[in-house]
C-alpha cells in the first residue's frame, strides 16, 4: 500500500478518502483527497500526470477582463478601490460597504509599500489585478502565469509586464508578492516558499488569498464543496496550517480576515445537483435565473456572517518576511 506524507508538514494521513470528480467542466477522472492528522489540511493524493487539460483556454482567471463590465460598475469599483487604498469619498464608502475589496484595503497595512514598489503577482491569470493596481498609480508591476493564454511574454506599456513563467524562473527581487487564489494550486508549498524567499528581502510582504477547509461550507457540503475544485486544488489549508507553514519559512502573519462570498453556497449547491460550474461562473444572469434574487441575497448575508465569525470558506492573509 502506498504511504503518503503530508506535503505541508510531513504528517501522516487519516485513512478515509474523499472521492471527488472534476466538476467545473465535467472532465473525466476520480480524485482522492485525504486529511492530514497533524495539520488538518486536505490534500490531493492522486494528482494527474499532466494538468494542462484541466486549464483550458476558457478557464475563467485566464479570460477575465474589466471591459466585460459596464461603465457604472467600473466607476463604482474604481471609487471603492480608491477608498480602500485610503482616500475618502462618500461613493467609495458606500461601494465598500456593498462589496468590500480587502486585497486593496490590506495595502494600508503595508507600511513599506509605495506606488513605486516592485510588485509580483504569481499566477496572475489575465493580469486583471495588476491592471487594477496600474489604474491606481502603481508603477512597477509584473505578473507571471505558466498558463497565460498566448503562452509568451507580453510587454504592456506603463510599467506592467506579463510573463508566461513560473516563480522558480524569476531572478529579480520584489517588495511584494501576491498569490491570489494560486497557492492552493501548487503541488509543493515548501519549495514555493523557498523560491519566494529568493525574490523577497527581509521586510518584504506576501499577500495571499486561499480557500479554507476549516469552514462551514466544507463541513456542510464535503465532496461537493465548490472550492475543492479537483484536481486543480492540491491543498486546502486551514487557517492555522497556513500560518504555521509561512512561519516555518520566516514569515510573520500581520493580518488575516475571511473574505468568503455567496459562491460557497450557489457553487456547492450546483455541484450537489450534478451541474457543471462553467456555464455559471462568469454569468451572473444564469446564477440569478437558477437561484432567484431572494435566495442569492440570503447566501450573501450568510457569507458576511460566516466571515465575521471566522468560518468563511476563504481568507486573505498578509505576511511579512522577518527572517
Ligand atoms: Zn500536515
Amino acid at each position: 500500500m502506498d504511504v503518503f506524507k503530508c506535503i505541508v508538514c510531513d504528517g501522516s494521513f487519516h485513512e478515509v478518502d474523499l472521492i471527488v470528480s472534476e466538476k467545473m467542466f465535467g472532465l473525466s477522472g476520480v480524485f482522492k483527497y485525504k486529511k492530514c492528522l497533524k495539520c488538518n489540511t486536505l490534500q490531493l493524493t492522486n494528482p494527474p500526470n499532466s494538468l494542462e487539460r484541466f486549464y483550458p483556454d476558457t478557464y475563467y482567471s485566464l479570460t477575465e477582463k474589466v471591459t466585460n463590465r459596464n461603465k457604472i460598475s467600473n466607476w463604482l469599483r474604481f471609487q471603492r478601490d480608491t477608498f480602500e487604498l485610503g482616500r475618502f469619498s462618500l461613493s467609495g464608502a458606500v461601494a465598500t460597504i456593498l462589496v468590500p475589496n480587502l486585497s486593496f484595503r490590506y495595502f494600508r497595512s503595508m507600511t513599506n509599500i509605495s506606488r513605486a514598489s516592485r510588485i509580483l503577482d504569481v499566477g496572475c491569470g489575465s493580469g486583471q489585478f495588476l491592471y487594477n493596481l496600474k489604474a491606481h498609480g502603481f508603477k512597477s508591476l509584473t505578473g507571471i502565469d505558466p498558463y497565460m493564454l498566448d503562452r509568451k511574454t507580453t510587454e504592456v506599456t506603463g510599467g506592467l509586464n506579463l510573463w508566461a513563467k513560473e516563480l522558480h524562473q524569476i531572478n529579480e527581487t520584489y517588495n511584494l508578492l501576491i498569490f491570489n487564489h494560486v497557492f492552493e494550486h501548487l503541488p509543493n508549498p515548501n519549495k514555493t516558499l523557498l523560491d519566494a524567499k529568493k525574490c523577497i528581502p527581509i521586510g518584504g510582504y506576501i499577500l495571499i488569498r486561499v480557500p479554507l477547509s476549516d469552514s462551514f461550507a466544507y463541513a456542510k457540503y464535503s465532496e461537493n464543496w465548490v472550492q475543492l475544485d479537483a484536481p486543480r486544488h492540491y491543498v486546502l489549508y486551514t487557517r492555522r496550517a497556513l500560518i504555521d507553514l509561512f512561519s516555518k519559512h520566516g514569515f510573520l502573519c500581520l493580518k488575516q480576515d475571511d473574505d468568503s462570498s455567496d459562491f460557497q453556497f450557489w457553487g456547492s449547491i450546483l455541484y450537489q445537483a450534478n451541474e457543471k460550474l462553467s456555464p455559471y461562473i462568469s454569468n451572473k444572469t444564469a446564477v440569478l435565473n437558477y437561484f432567484g434574487r431572494i435566495r442569492l441575497l440570503y447566501f450573501k448575508m450568510l457569507s458576511r456572517l460566516l466571515n465575521i465569525f471566522g468560518r468563511g470558506d476563504q481568507g486573505i492573509f498578509l505576511f511579512q518576511r522577518i527572517a
